[in-house]
């Protein structure tokens, strides 16, 4: 039976440097042999291969569409020097006619080969059941990713060369050995058409259209090309025959065009001249990639995308309103800017599927309830380029208002503590364009608060006399949060540190404020800190001019805590 064969299994792996170990099968050749000739795989590296394609790309000549393509070129070059620049990459595997070599199975060749001073694979194993095989090989299929080059299956063989001889030949394919190949994630179909997308900021992104195709499992009807670059640099056109990539979670991909299947009626495509939806003409910064609609917040697409942002959990979250109904608003004229959303009414939402009064009227309440969101969110709403979350939150708890955030220069955005160069210029640049300080005014005017909450009660004067700076993030309070908490309890809270200040409050990626916090000795304080704090300030029965703790040891691991 199969399960009493030993079998070798061999796949292409990591040069194997590590010494020979005593394996019960490994030979060290004693003597160097007489001739011995080693048949192997050349193969070249991912990253070499990018690199390659990088340096060909440069020069002006055509790029490899992948790894073997590339080996195979490197090796069919007339001029072999160009052959010996290339990052060509060798495993030896099998023994060919030879004097003075006396191998008998498979899993002694590459122990052999190796102690000769050849390269092998390490991943190889061998079984002596066939379901291990089995298993191995697929555990190899989540595996392959891990490879630095790119591997298709798994070769399975009976591992006596006696045995082999008796199983034979049939044709050119020999019995004892068989592949086990991996889904394919690399396949040729028929590029139908180039898509537009226009984003949020109205960069403009291409698409393939592609004959629908099998690969690896799932069905591809549109692959990513990337930017208008990576067309012309592959010389992509519509029509082409072009060899498909999906690999991990990857989006597919268009690697690039099959040059000798085309028949003439391709057409070369180039990035339309003008916006698709707004038909102002597309523009390019130079040292980017990217092309772009310049028609900020005015062009429907952008204001599509825009809308859908706005409302997003990490902004505004008004839950009811996502893609397709931003679509409709705006195809419908319902809205020409994001603060046109809290001027809909019910007559807005009439006849859009699946929208009946007891829906519109959540929509509508949903709406509503987003005016008094915290400023971070309103600034995060705002999409502008670079500023997420933990930006937001900076600059809302540096200005505390839009109106304050919209006054300020360059300079100023970018002394705020967390706050680089790039984002700064980028805020700055956003409000200098009138259509966007139209639309903050417009947002205070239908009632979108564009300032901090107001502390609205004094929960006691605990803290009063004590000044705290916040800087980083904090694990579950917004810095509004805190900083109001602080106030509702009398504290002060000051922008920088000083010899003045009684705590920082320190969360994730603080930076320069807690060096100088600890350089001045000043108290820190995680969030778990400023609530304990505030519990036992609470329960004082008068406030301190100054708290009596002595100053805490500044912890020497980063990790930011307080006994109190
Ligand atoms: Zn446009």
């Amino acid at each position: 039976t199969i399960s009493s064969i030993p079998l070798v299994l061999q796949k292409p792996g990591t040069e194997n440097r590590e010494p020979i170990s005593s394996a019960d099968d490994g030979i060290v050749p004693e003597t160097i042999p007489a001739s011995v000739e080693v048949r192997g795989e050349v193969y070249m590296r991912i990253a070499d291969f990018e690199a390659l394609n990088e340096r060909l790309a440069e020069a002006g000549d055509r790029v490899a569409a992948n790894p073997r393509n590339a080996a195979a070129g490197s090796l069919r070059q007339k001029d072999p020097a160009i052959t010996a620049s290339r990052a060509l990459r060798f495993f030896a595997y099998a023994p060919g006619p030879s004097e003075g070599v006396a191998l008998s199975s498979q899993w002694q060749t590459p122990e052999y080969f190796r102690a000769l001073g050849f390269p092998v694979n390490r991943d190889r194993r061998r079984f002596t059941d066939f379901e291990d095989v089995i298993a191995y090989a697929r555990e190899w299929m989540a595996r392959r990713d891990q490879l630095e080059y790119e591997a298709d299956g798994i070769v399975i063989k009976v591992d006596r060369f006696g045995q082999q001889r008796e199983l034979g030949v049939v044709g050119r394919d020999p019995r004892w050995a068989i592949a086990f190949k991996f889904p394919a994630r690399e396949t040729t179909s028929r590029l139908l058409d180039i898509s537009i997308t226009v984003g949020r900021t109205g960069v403009i992104t291409p698409g393939a259209v592609i004959e629908p195709v099998n690969l690896g499992g799932v069905m591809v009807r549109n692959a990513s090309l990337h930017n208008a670059d990576y067309i012309a640099e592959r010389d992509i056109r519509i029509g082409d025959y072009v060899t498909v990539k999906r690999a991990g979670d990857v989006i597919p991909y268009i690697i690039g065009p099959v040059a000798d299947r085309r028949d003439g009626s391709e057409q070369p495509w180039h990035m339309p001249e003008r916006c698709p939806a707004c038909d102002t003409p597309l523009e390019r910064a130079e040292g980017e990639v990217a092309w772009r609609c310049p028609n900020f917040g005015i062009c429907p697409a952008q204001l599509v995308r825009r809308v859908e942002h706005f409302v997003s959990r990490g902004a505004l979250d008004i839950v009811g309103i996502g893609e397709k109904q931003a679509q409709m608003l705006v195809e419908r004229g319902m809205i020409k800017d994001v603060a046109d959303l809290y001027t809909l009414n019910a007559e807005s939402f009439a006849g859009m599927d699946g929208y009946g009064p007891k829906k519109i009227a959540n929509v509508l309440t949903g709406i509503a309830d987003s005016r008094s969101r915290p400023l971070a969110r309103l600034i995060v709403g705002l999409g502008i380029r670079f500023v997420g979350e933990v930006a937001a939150q900076a600059l809302a708890g540096a200005f505390g208002s839009l109106d304050a955030l919209m006054a300020a220069s360059a300079e100023q955005i970018d002394d705020v503590d967390g706050i680089g160069p790039v984002v700064a210029g980028s805020v700055a640049q956003f409000f200098s364009l009138e259509a966007n300080r139209a639309l903050a005014h417009k947002l205070k005017e239908v009632g979108v608060q564009t300032d901090q909450p107001i502390v609205a009660t004094r929960h006691s004067d605990a803290l009063a006399g004590s000044s705290f700076v916040i800087t980083g993030t904090l694990p579950s309070l917004t810095r509004e949060q805190a900083e109001e908490l602080i106030k509702s309890h009398g504290g002060k809270i000051a922008g920088s540190v000083s010899t003045k200040t009684s705590y920082l409050v320190a969360g994730e990626s603080a930076g320069s404020k807690l060096a100088k916090a600890r350089e001045l000795n000043v108290i820190i304080l995680d969030e778990a800190g400023l609530q304990a704090l505030l519990g036992s300030a609470a329960d004082a029965p008068a406030a301190e001019e100054h708290p009596a703790e002595t100053p805490a040891e500044p912890p020497a691991n980063g990790q930011l805590s307080m006994d109190l």
